[in-house]
């Protein structure tokens, strides 16, 4: 490619929009432009990038076991209904009409349709375990899209999804993703940690990591230790409830709605007395927080441990008093501005002072419940969380902090969707058994933006050797220089059939433009085509990442460059 023909429009100034450098840079260098909210055009350099982020993430599914395919974004909203989420995956959803009226929505996760897809085909223990990915555009209604490409509204993911016929099956599969999910930011050069996580709005029973690439922009929090393996996002290293110091507490009120029941019909409802205690969990959704409380100790085990996912299905409306409400859950309490719980410490909500309690039926709420006043929370090893100094878990060595970037999570689903939905497949005694499921995401476009967050200095990106737009830029400082300029077009061709990816700055700017160009695009590596050539028959390399600068004779240099 030609420098000269290239459209990568750079600009001067950083655009006062752009709040994170991944955003500065690939605004400034020429990578992306914005559509409208959330949205972006990936120009050529910028594809460049995910194309190759994408062959490595393609590489490692396909060692994997995962097979490609490629699957509708437009998703009909009965697939939705039949999981059960098309009522509480909320505002983030795009939904829309047919001409008939009819309703569907851009997917914004495939666990729907594929599991209706495998439903209809795949019916033989024979045929598992199958593992299927994509890589697509995903739609997400974001609350706040910014960023950059962090947080877009459409962005590009790969999401594969496993199916197996019991759960050691799903440890087989889980297994291995988690090992090519590492291969895969180790290779896009990232410093990352897997942490342990909470399954989120996906739901799921069995676990789930994130992959962090550790950033100070990072929207998210972990804790980790240096002396073990133990790291964990904050939402997972959870906390113990309880009132502030000095903080006056408000009297628990029932909500002023029509049809609101007292506490008493509350406890009756939740089947404990209303003197008992009731055990809680506290999830993330999103944005959202989430606290379910578990009736009697009955059901705890089960909801713990293998159903989890029916807490997931609860959804807050974010600033109401009364919660919303929806099929199949346990009681909740939320949305959550309780104060006391450092978990809440850095979101919205915790502008909200009332909390809400209630049972997961229409209008059973009381507002201003206080945890250890209004009822108490015992879970204590689950709801603690863990701060920076403390003892870990693990090994009891003092845990640090540190910001990160979400570029992938992983997922055991277990049997949410194949139940709901009746995903099913016949065990050699012929007898019909739910397949057991996970799922796996890797954020494409974040991954790019990521890499940048982790790798540029004063001057510009730079860009990871394996997935730098072009390995190579061949700069002749002179135009008019006919000997330079034949000299760096051969070079050009000669790391071309190399098999290199290489730009030939062929513009008639003067050299200072140009170098900094070089270094505000990024390339890993830059020869120089200047004097020395006339005089000594040598050309300058440059490395972009530590600056290192050397001369190799011109016959030299395109063997060295590899
Ligand atoms: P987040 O916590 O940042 O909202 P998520 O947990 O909702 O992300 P997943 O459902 O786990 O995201 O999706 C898999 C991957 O897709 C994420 O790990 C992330 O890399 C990427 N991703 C999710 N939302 C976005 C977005 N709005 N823009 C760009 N990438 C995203
Ligand atoms: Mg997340
Ligand atoms: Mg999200
Ligand atoms: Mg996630």
């Amino acid at each position: 490619m030609r420098m000269s023909q290239l459209f990568a429009p750079t600009l001067r100034e950083t655009p006062a929009e752009a709040e994170v450098i991944s955003h500065q840079l690939l605004l400034r260098a020429g990578f992306i432009r914005r559509s409208s909210a959330g949205v972006y055009h990936y120009l050529p350099l910028a594809q460049r990038v995910l194309q190759k982020i994408m062959a490595i993430v393609r590489e490692e599914m396909n060692a994997a076991g995962g097979q490609e395919l490629l699957m509708p974004v437009i998703q009909p909203a009965e697939l939705w209904q039949e999981s059960g989420r098309w009522n509480v995956y909320g505002d983030e959803l795009f939904r829309l009409k047919d001409r008939h009226q009819r309703d569907f929505c851009l997917g914004p996760t495939h666990e729907e349709i594929i599991t209706d897809l495998v439903k209809n085909n795949v019916t033989s223990y024979r045929d598992l375990p199958l593992m299927l990915y994509q890589i697509a555009n995903k739609y997400r209604d974001e609350r706040r899209p910014r960023f950059g490409l962090m947080r877009g509204r459409e962005f590009i993911m790969k999401d594969l999804y496993s199916f197996d016929r019991d759960e050691a099956g799903l440890h087989e599969s889980y297994r291995k993703m988690y090992e090519a999910y590492t291969n895969i930011f180790r290779r896009c050069g990232l410093k990352f940690r897997p942490v342990e996580a909470d399954a989120g709005a996906i739901g799921g029973t069995g676990g789930s990591h994130e992959f962090m690439v550790l950033a100070e922009s990072g929207e998210a929090e972990i804790v980790y230790c240096d002396a073990c393996e133990y790291a964990a996002n904050v939402e997972k290293a959870e906390c113990k409830p309880q009132n502030q110091p000095g903080e006056p507490a408000l009297p628990m009120e029932k909500v002023s709605t029509p049809g609101q029941k007292s506490i008493e019909d509350v406890s009756k409802f939740l089947k404990v007395n209303p003197t008992d205690t009731i055990k809680t969990m506290i999830f993330r959704a999103d944005d959202q927080l989430v606290m379910v409380l578990i009736r009697g100790d009955r059901e705890i085990n089960e909801i713990k441990l293998k159903n989890k996912l029916d807490c997931l299905d609860l959804r807050l409306a974010s600033e109401a008093e009364c919660l919303e409400v929806s099929p199949g859950g346990a009681g909740y309490l939320g949305p959550v501005g309780i104060k006391g719980i450092p978990i809440y410490a850095d979101l919205e909500v915790m502008a909200l002072t009332r909390a809400v309690v209630g049972a997961n039926e229409p209008e059973a709420h009381l507002i201003q419940v206080l945890p250890n006043r209004d009822f108490s929370v015992t879970e204590e090893a689950d709801l603690r969380m863990i701060h920076a100094g403390e003892p870990c878990p693990q090994c009891g060595a003092p845990v640090k902090k540190a910001r990160g970037i979400e570029v992938g999570q992983v997922f055991k689903l277990g049997t949410k969707y194949s139940k709901s939905m009746g995903c099913t497949y016949l065990d050699e005694k012929g007898q019909e058994q739910l397949m057991v499921m996970g799922c796996y995401g890797v954020g494409v476009s974040r991954t790019m933006a990521s890499a940048v967050e982790q790798n540029y200095d004063a001057n510009g990106i730079v860009w990871p050797v394996a997935i730098a737009p072009y390995q190579v830029v061949v700069v002749p400082v002179s135009n008019k220089d006919a000997a330079q300029m034949e000299a760096a077009e051969a070079i050009y061709k000669e790391l071309q059939q190399k098999g290199v990816d290489v730009l030939l700055d062929d513009r008639a700017e003067r050299p200072g433009v140009k170098f900094k160009d070089a270094d505000l695009i990024g390339f890993p590596i830059r020869i120089t085509v200047g004097n020395k050539l006339a005089s000594e028959g040598l050309v300058e390399v440059k490395l972009r990442n530590n600056g290192d600068q050397f001369n190799l004779s011109r016959g030299e240099v395109t063997e060295k460059v590899v």
